[in-house]
Parts: C-alpha cells; sequence; structure tokens
C-alpha cells in the first residue's frame, strides 16, 4: 500500500477556517500572488472562500497576469486518441463503465494508421492516447504497439511529435515499459481526492482502490516518468476540496521528485451515455469553474493548464484569459470516431465545442493568440525539472516562442488556404522582434523563411 498524503481532516479544516478569512486576509494573499510570491494552503483557501466581486476580479486580473508573464500568448493544440473502450471498471461518471451495455470498439493497427492520417490532417502534432482499462482487451503490450504505430504513421508533411499517454494507474513495470517507448506525459485524473466520495462513485474493479490510484505517479516517476499530468474530475466533489487535494499532491510529488504535475487537467462533467448527469450533487457552475481555474493558475503559476472539448466555445475564450495553456481542438471521444468506418461507436462523453480544428486556430490567431505545435521540451530532453528550471528561469520567451512561431508556419504551409497564410504570416512578422535574445531572433527569421521556401522543416530551439 502507498502514501496517503491527502489528508482530509487537514483540507477540511482549511476549508472551514477560510469561510471565516476578512478582506485583510485576502488582500495580503492576493498581494503575495502579484508579487509572486508562493501562496500558503490557507492563502488559496481563502481565496477558494470569497465570493465578493471584488475580490474575483482582482483574483481574474492577477491569474491572467501570471499567464501573460510565464506563457505569453502561444497557447498549445493536441487532441485525444480513443484505441479501446473496453472497461472492467464500474466509474458511475462514465459511459465505458463496465454495467454499460453497448457495442465496444478497440482499433487495430490499420485502424490506428487511419486514424492518425486525419489527425496528422488537421495538423496535430501531439496526441492524447486514451483508454479504458482492460488487461485482457487492452495490455500494456497493445497500448505499446499503439504509440510505435502512432510515432511512425506519416502522412505527407504529417507526423506525431508527441503521444501523452491516458491509461489506468498501472505498475512500474509497465510504466518503465511506457517510459521506453518514449512517451511525453502520463497522463491521470484522480477524478476525486475524497476518499469516501471516490469510493461511492467508483462501484467496481481495479480503480476502487484510492491508494492505487492516488500513488500512480509515485510509481511512474519511481519508472523514470517524470512529466506527469494530474487532474480532477470536477462535479464529483466539493470544487474547493478538489483543489486542495490537486495542491497537496503536487507538493508531495516536489517533495520526493523534485518535480510536481507538469500539467493540470480541468475537466467538467458532462453528460453521457449510460449515466444521469442530475444525478451529481456537486456539479460546478461556470462562474465557480473560472474562479477555479484562476486560483489553480495563481497557486502553480508553472504548471500548464489543459482544456478540453468538454467546455463550450464560450468557456474556453473565458478561461483561456484565465490561465490555460493547452486545448484540444477537433476531438472525437469514441473509439475510432474520427475515421467513422462503419462501425456503431459510442463517445466516453458528450462534447461541447465541437469546432473543426482549423476553426479553433484560425479563431485563437483573431482573439490574439498564438497557436503552437510544440514538442521540441520533450523531443530535447527538458522534462521534469529541466522543464520546472526553464520555465522559472524566464528563457521561456526564448525557447517556446521561437518554436511556437516556427510550428505555427509548418501548419500554415501544410494546412492553411492563402487566407489563413496571409493572418499567420502576419502574426509571425508581428512575434519575431519578441524573441528577446538576438541569436534566437535571427535564427528564427532563417528558418521561417526556410520552412516557407520548402527548404527545410521541423526546426526547434
Ligand atoms: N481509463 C483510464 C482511467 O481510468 O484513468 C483513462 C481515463 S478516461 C479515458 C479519461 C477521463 O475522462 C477520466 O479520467 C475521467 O475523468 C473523464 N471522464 C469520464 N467520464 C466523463 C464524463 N461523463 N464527463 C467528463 N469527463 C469524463
Amino acid at each position: 500500500m502507498g502514501e496517503n498524503f491527502i489528508n482530509r481532516e487537514y483540507i477540511e479544516k482549511l476549508l472551514e477556517d477560510a469561510k471565516c478569512a476578512d478582506t485583510a486576509v485576502i488582500s495580503r494573499a492576493l498581494d503575495k500572488a502579484e508579487n509572486g510570491e508562493a501562496l500558503s494552503h490557507s492563502d488559496v483557501a481563502a481565496l477558494l472562500a470569497t465570493d465578493n466581486s471584488g475580490h474575483i476580479k482582482r483574483i481574474f486580473e492577477i491569474a491572467g497576469k501570471i499567464k501573460k508573464r510565464i506563457y505569453g500568448n502561444r497557447i498549445v493544440m493536441f487532441a485525444p486518441l480513443y484505441v479501446s473502450d473496453y472497461c472492467v471498471n464500474r466509474c458511475a461518471y462514465c459511459s465505458f463503465n463496465n454495467g454499460h451495455d453497448f457495442e465496444r470498439n478497440k482499433l487495430t493497427m490499420d485502424d490506428i494508421r487511419q486514424e492518425v492520417k486525419i489527425l496528422e490532417m488537421m495538423g496535430h502534432k501531439r496526441l492524447a492516447i486514451e483508454a479504458g482499462e482492460h488487461e485482457g482487451q487492452c495490455p500494456i503490450d497493445y497500448i505499446l504497439e499503439c504509440i510505435k504505430t502512432i510515432y511512425d504513421m506519416k502522412f505527407e508533411n504529417g507526423e506525431i511529435r508527441r503521444v501523452n499517454v491516458n491509461i489506468a494507474a498501472t505498475t512500474t513495470e509497465n510504466y518503465r515499459k511506457l517510459k521506453e517507448a518514449k512517451i511525453g506525459t502520463y497522463i491521470l485524473f484522480q477524478e476525486t481526492y475524497h476518499e469516501p466520495t471516490y469510493d461511492k462513485v467508483h462501484l467496481s474493479g481495479p480503480k476502487k482502490d484510492f491508494d492505487w490510484h492516488l500513488n500512480a505517479f509515485d510509481r511512474a516517476q519511481d519508472a523514470g516518468i517524470d512529466d506527469v499530468g494530474g487532474g480532477v474530475l470536477f462535479g464529483l466533489y466539493d470544487p474547493y476540496f478538489e483543489v486542495m487535494g490537486l495542491l497537496l499532491h503536487n507538493e508531495h510529488l516536489e517533495k520526493k521528485y523534485n518535480t510536481g504535475f507538469h500539467t493540470i487537467s480541468v475537466p467538467r462533467i458532462c453528460p453521457a451515455a449510460g449515466m444521469k448527469i442530475e444525478g451529481f450533487p456537486h456539479l460546478v457552475d461556470d462562474d465557480t469553474f473560472m474562479k477555479i481555474v484562476a486560483i489553480i493558475r495563481i497557486a502553480v503559476p508553472f504548471t500548464g493548464m489543459i482544456l478540453s472539448t468538454r467546455e463550450s466555445h464560450d468557456m474556453r475564450k473565458k478561461l483561456l484569459q484565465l490561465g490555460i495553456s493547452q486545448i484540444s481542438a477537433g476531438s472525437s471521444t469514441e473509439t475510432g470516431g474520427y475515421a467513422k468506418q462503419n462501425k456503431k461507436t459510442t463517445p466516453q462523453f458528450f462534447v461541447n465545442d465541437d469546432r473543426s480544428a482549423i476553426d479553433i486556430i484560425s479563431e485563437l490567431m483573431d482573439d490574439g493568440y498564438i497557436p503552437s505545435f510544440c514538442t521540441a521540451c520533450y523531443r530535447g530532453g527538458r522534462t521534469g525539472d529541466r522543464f520546472m528550471s526553464l520555465a522559472k528561469s524566464g528563457q521561456i520567451g526564448n525557447v517556446c516562442l521561437p518554436n511556437a512561431l516556427m510550428t505555427l508556419c509548418e501548419y500554415s504551409m501544410d494546412y492553411g488556404d492563402d487566407a489563413f497564410r496571409k493572418k499567420s504570416d502576419a502574426l509571425i512578422e508581428k512575434e519575431i522582434p519578441h524573441i528577446a535574445n538576438e541569436t534566437i531572433r535571427q535564427k528564427t527569421i532563417e528558418n521561417v523563411q526556410k520552412i516557407r521556401s520548402g527548404e527545410g522543416r521541423d526546426f526547434f530551439v
């Protein structure tokens, strides 16, 4: 049995005490955040507790400033790839749950190539493999084969350069195999840090074991995977408790492995076949959700924040301003959902933002963002604490910005029409002067020229 570093009574007491936090306490916490000082647990709890509109306005402003300072206006793009919906678990919120009767699918390697071809035609360079837990249908060797097939599949100029993996908690030995297969981030959502709720919503199956799930990142780190991505499924329990749980988990990993979460995902529960969303008593409304995203941004400034198409177009626009640094686009949550080869497929949940990838990418540029297809840190070996030291050094602008611009240039040449290219070229010209380092700036100008003239591609700092 692993450690349980989530002290429930401690979190409950923090949240209870925070209800009495006065304006002076909250303003002090906000001043600390504004000055780049680390927040204490009680500071974060106080921010969560406030519903004063003046405080919330300031929380949003500070989160926006932190995001701009650390991430600039870059937004990293990705898409999920569902490979198998067979599952032995009975999770009350998920349509793949073992008690739900539907026609299940698992992709063959040919199916995977079909799916990846479509994702490459959308311009994606970064995927997240998603699968239910099923030792018989979806053993680790199958996942490893999927990863190899994805990395090997090249369609025209397309290629997947980083495969993140979101599969059930597994053994150290299996994590070692995933590391050898060159995965990017290992992503796993704790779903809820509140153990009684965890027990209630996980009706049966290996996932029911709270400690096994909670200690998955320790096993992954022990196996050498130093980019791990956490998250909770908002809607299962008190969202403030979950935010404190995320922070304690992050601190546990920082203390033990010198690296906390590489990313935090903020999925909110969506309607799905085989479940009734009304049955979940802790659904999070939009205003609370925005406050939570902004507070996570403030509490862990250097951790990437991922938002999926579970959120609507409008919410995504708002949340991008408050701290989100990575979004999915053109997503399908069905096994075989991109190629749809006459099979009956069932989504894991229904997405809200169903616009095409290029529409999403184009709108990001209209809104002043730089869509980035960068995978350089992972490919250059800047993972774990090496990534964090880069982020904390303030050098991110000299690395991520040129990489974002060069990958956007590649994208526009490969997948954009004339109007798109005109828009992205203007954005690239506008942004290049912001690369502070003279040598890197000159090199970026040269590389962009080479990409445009077809002389070269796939450059990164
Ligand atoms: N089977 C793996 C596991 O157990 O961790 C992979 C997870 S699954 C493919 C990805 C995530 O989707 C889950 O961790 C869960 O948080 C989320 N999810 C499941 N049902 C959902 C729903 N109805 N709405 C939104 N997200 C959901």
